[in-house]
């Protein structure tokens, strides 16, 4: 029992439960909090006591999205559940739906017939069924010609595409969603970098492992970014910068990936740390190693905890914060581009009031919103930015999607849903293809990526 999920659990509900510092705010904007206090109200005032099985359910109601201000409580949410998979097992239909590259290859494989499969009320039914999708959850249109195709043919997956060594280049990493159901998007991004004079490479990728890792499938997730850490280390050991449009992936690669890397022997060794001192970074930036200061601390003191024991811990430490420092939002790496006046700010009228919904995995990038500064660029663009620091979509990955969560994400969404609604926009805009998917089943709105909006003021 003493480190059983049960127990890893129930020690964050006593720790909320003591202190209550967010209890107000959390229980009314997250499904974990309200539930977490309403357990633990029935133990304390009414003796029921909390099951097993309560604590089972409690960990499938954080989506991870960050609006909670302790990230070590939301880590130890998720260190429960991958604990309780490892122990219990994972339900097939789960195992289906974690899996997005693998539905995304089926899905695209035939894609006039699963459109008509999916249209039908009866088939839909049944596929939504084996998949592990609510029935009433809205499924996007399959696209004639998914983004891999397009690359291929237009010499991309080639490295040192275009040979100029002058230019800046990129290794562009356009996730599941962009590669499978949205190519509109990942091929407006290397539009618009190819009018900017960068050069683009789209290297072999697999899934950034988020899914698999709110699911709390461990070994898949380690699967997963293994391949991804061998191809993108490859891609920045040859120049690159790596840029993603999806900016849950780009969150997983900058954030958490490198999350404890610097306490392995590797940093150690390499930054000058001995076996009496540890050097603990004093800032979670992107310094090249030579520029971030250091605090030391006493190895007979931390040594214990200050440990290398993360989910990514059996990859090389090395490379994992080799690609943090390298990657960037493709917002963030154009106004980069933009504040050294070298954009190409040529961007034709566009008559359009947008609503920008800045997604949770932006946020939590700490870059400000490089989107809504470049959108403003655009002549006859009004941008109305839809902010709240507990504003969330509900989606999560594909969470929203999944049978026993549908209806919480959608009472996730409703305070931001009213907030974009108030604005009557022409067009709803957000860089997070999963908040798409929940604004597709919620609002009637034509949405785009801000880069599908950046490529048509361009005319590409
Ligand atoms: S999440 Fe943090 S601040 Fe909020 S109740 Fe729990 S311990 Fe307190
Ligand atoms: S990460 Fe989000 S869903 Fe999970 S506990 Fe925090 S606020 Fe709730």
């Amino acid at each position: 029992m003493d480190n059983s999920p049960e127990k890893r659990i129930r020690s964050v509900v006593d720790q909320c439960a003591d202190c209550e510092q967010c209890r107000d705010m959390m229980t009314e904007v997250c499904p974990f909090f309200s539930r977490l206090y309403n357990l633990f109200d029935k133990e304390k005032e009414e003796s029921v006591p909390i099951t097993s099985i309560d604590l089972r359910g409690l960990v499938e109601l954080c989506n991870f999205c960050g609006l909670c201000p302790c990230p070590d409580i939301r880590a130890r949410i998720m260190d429960a559940k991958s604990s309780f998979i490892q122990r219990d097992g994972m339900p097939w239909e789960i195992k289906q739906i974690q899996d997005v590259e693998k539905l995304g290859r089926y899905l695209t494989r035939l894609p006039g017939l699963t459109n008509s499969l999916v249209k039908s009320r009866v088939t839909s039914g049944i596929i939504k069924r084996i998949i592990g999708i609510h029935p009433d959850r809205i499924l996007p249109e399959i696209p004639v010609r998914d983004f891999l195709a397009w690359a291929r043919e237009t010499g991309l997956s080639v490295k040192h595409y275009g040979n100029n060594v002058s230019k800046p280049r990129v290794a562009y990493y356009a996730g599941c969603s962009a590669r499978y159901f949205f190519p509109d998007v990942a091929r407006a991004a290397v539009r618009v970098l190819l009018k900017n004079q960068v050069e683009v490479y789209f290297p072999p990728q697999k899934c950034c492992s988020m899914p698999t890792l709110l699911e709390g499938d461990v070994p898949f997730t380690r699967e997963l970014m293994s391949c991804n850490l061998k191809y993108l280390a490859d891609s920045i050991e040859s120049g690159y910068d790596l840029v993603c449009s999806c900016p849950t992936c780009g969150y997983m690669f900058k954030k958490l990936l490198k999350e404890k890397a610097c306490y392995s022997s590797e940093y150690q060794d390499m930054m000058g740390g001995d076996e009496t001192f540890m050097l603990v970074p004093l800032e979670n930036g992107i310094s090249p190693p030579e520029e971030i200061r250091h605090r030391r601390v006493h190895r007979s003191m931390y040594s214990g905890i200050l440990k290398d024991d993360g989910v990514f811990s059996s990859l090389s430490p090395l490379k994992r914060i080799d690609i943090a420092r390298k990657t960037f939002d493709l917002g963030e790496y154009l106004l980069n581009i933009f504040r050294q006046e070298k954009l190409d700010t040529g961007f034709s009228r566009v008559n359009k009031r947008i609503a920008y919904y800045p997604p949770c995995h932006t946020r939590e990038q700490n870059m400000g919103l490089p989107y809504a500064d470049l959108l403003r660029q655009i002549p006859g663009l009004e941008v109305k930015v839809v902010q709240g620091e507990y504003l969330c979509c509900g989606m999560a990955g594909i969470m929203g999607c999944k049978k026993d969560f549908h209806d919480k994400s959608l009472e996730m969404g409703q305070p931001l849903l009213y907030k974009i609604w108030e604005i009557r926009p022409d067009l709803l805009v957000t860089e997070c293809l999963s908040c798409r998917l929940q604004f597709l089943q919620t609002l009637p709105l034509v949405q785009a990526h801000p880069i599908e909006i950046l490529a048509q003021a361009y005319g590409v």
